[in-house]
């Protein structure tokens, strides 16, 4: 299919920040095959099999979610909003994840989608995605979604945190690697398996070594939590070692590796991790909602520690709108740091577009507006009245929109959503079946909750 999309801003995220006023892009099949002025565009294609008018609307690269949980979205109105990190995760999250069953996981992860779709996330990492919680379904669900996915199965030498008895080291990997084989490319290439181990610490260092072993075998990319709250610090102490230097000696380093959070770090830390090219996924919503800290992000992006973004889960966010987060990360830091620069416009829009990319080891197909990417783009509304936004489009994206201003989803060439309609997913059919499922949960975790 060929899609002309024509009258919009384009904000390209290419290596210049290039901005292209009344501009026009090209797809062809999969791919961007020209962008520019709309006369030169257009005297590449005789006609075009769908034109879009995206005047008085910006045109961007699809937005990266580096660290989201697709099975926690039932967890919504059933933890409470008043806790820190650990009671949040002891007291609320796992009794709520233990209650969980397939159906449940797939049910979350089209909710997700959902609003993923609706808010200009093209592609994400799903965190922590549990045997139990039913892997083929949400294969299955993101493969009708038409998103773009790495999917990190968690892998663990511990039957607790697995929470299923008999869950031992062998099984663990020999599952993902199955898993990986069977599911690995699917969707024409949308999908990747990665692996997620523990926290530093809660595995034997060995664990990491084979699991990290397991990935270069798999030639697939790892996730893991990293240093999200000051209790993490713990174990990696007693052992009288540094987060950095545990990581560098279990084999965490390299490319395809994205730590969550990195909150609790020290400079030394941040070095390892850049000479590692190590990717840190910010979460800074959830940083501020469970009291983890604030994580030394502009240090990171000075010393060249690739930062991209993530929304985290349900009840540690309560929205899945990379918007917000590209609002919230330049807001918090800079007040911290007393420096309206510590992150500019220009870091916010990478830190959810192209930084995503390249943390997803995906860079040279997505994350830009450039010729030969991969078609994954949105459109957005400028905010009525327009005053400004064309005087000042990167301001206007990063501080006056939300994921409610995105109109058109397009993801590898095909369109996902169309003047808010998405068009691959049964919208009132999810939801019906969100409803039943949540009532479920809920009669679930309340009774795991009071035995
Ligand atoms: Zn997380």
């Amino acid at each position: 299919m060929s899609i002309l999309i024509q009258n919009a801003t384009l904000l390209t995220v290419d290596p210049e920040n290039k901005i292209i006023r009344n501009g026009a892009l090209l797809v062809e099949q999969d791919k961007i095959i020209a962008l520019g002025d709309i006369d030169t565009v257009k005297s590449q294609t005789a006609h075009p099999e769908h034109t879009i008018d995206a005047r008085n609307c910006f045109l961007l690269p699809g937005l990266v979610d580096a660290h989201i949980h697709t099975g926690n979205t039932l967890s919504r109105g059933l933890i409470p909003h008043d806790v820190a990190l650990a009671d949040w995760l002891g007291e609320w999250m796992v009794p709520f994840k233990s209650v969980l069953d397939q159906d449940d996981g797939k049910t979350s992860a089209q909710l997700v989608m959902l609003e993923m779709i609706q808010t200009g996330t093209t592609c994400f990492l799903d965190s922590l995605l549990y045997s139990r919680h039913g892997l083929e379904g949400v294969v299955n669900a993101v493969l009708e979604s038409g998103m773009r996915a790495c999917i990190a199965k968690f892998v663990t030498d511990s039957p607790r945190l697995e929470m299923k008895k008999g869950a031992g080291e062998e099984d663990t990997l020999g599952q993902a690697k199955s898993f990986f084989k069977r599911y690995n490319g699917a969707g024409d290439g949308k999908i990747d398996i990665w692996l997620e181990p523990p926290h530093l610490g809660r595995s034997q260092p060995v664990f990491y070594q084979d699991a990290s072993a397991l990935a270069k075998e798999l030639d697939t990319g790892m996730t893991i939590h990293f240093m999200e709250g000051p209790k993490d610090r713990e174990p990696l102490q007693k052992m009288g070692i540094s987060p950095g230097r545990f990581a560098q000696k279990v084999g965490l380093l390299g490319e395809r590796r994205v730590y969550a959070h990195g909150v609790w770090i020290s400079d030394e830390d941040i070095d390892i991790l850049a000479e590692g090219k190590v990717s840190i996924a910010h979460c800074p919503t959830t940083n501020m909602k469970v009291i983890d800290g604030i994580a030394p992000i502009p240090r990171m992006i000075r010393k060249n520690v690739n930062v991209a973004l993530g929304c985290d889960g349900f009840s540690s966010n309560d929205n899945v709108d990379i918007f917000r987060e590209m609002r919230t990360a330049p807001l918090l830091h800079n007040v911290v740091n007393a420096d309206p620069t510590a992150i500019s416009l220009e870091d916010a829009l990478k830190m959810g577009t192209n930084n995503g990319a390249r943390a997803l080891g995906k860079a040279n197909k997505i994350g830009s507006l450039e010729v030969g990417k991969k078609a994954d783009l949105i459109t957005v509304e400028m905010r009525r009245p327009y005053t400004g936004a064309e005087r000042d489009p990167l301001g206007h994206v990063i501080y006056s929109c939300s994921g409610s201003n995105v109109r058109d989803v397009i993801i590898d060439g095909k369109i996902i959503m169309l003047n808010r309609q998405i068009l691959s997913l049964n919208v009132d059919e999810i939801h019906q079946e969100v409803e039943k499922r949540a009532e479920l949960v809920s009669a679930k975790f309340d009774a795991r909750k009071s035995s």
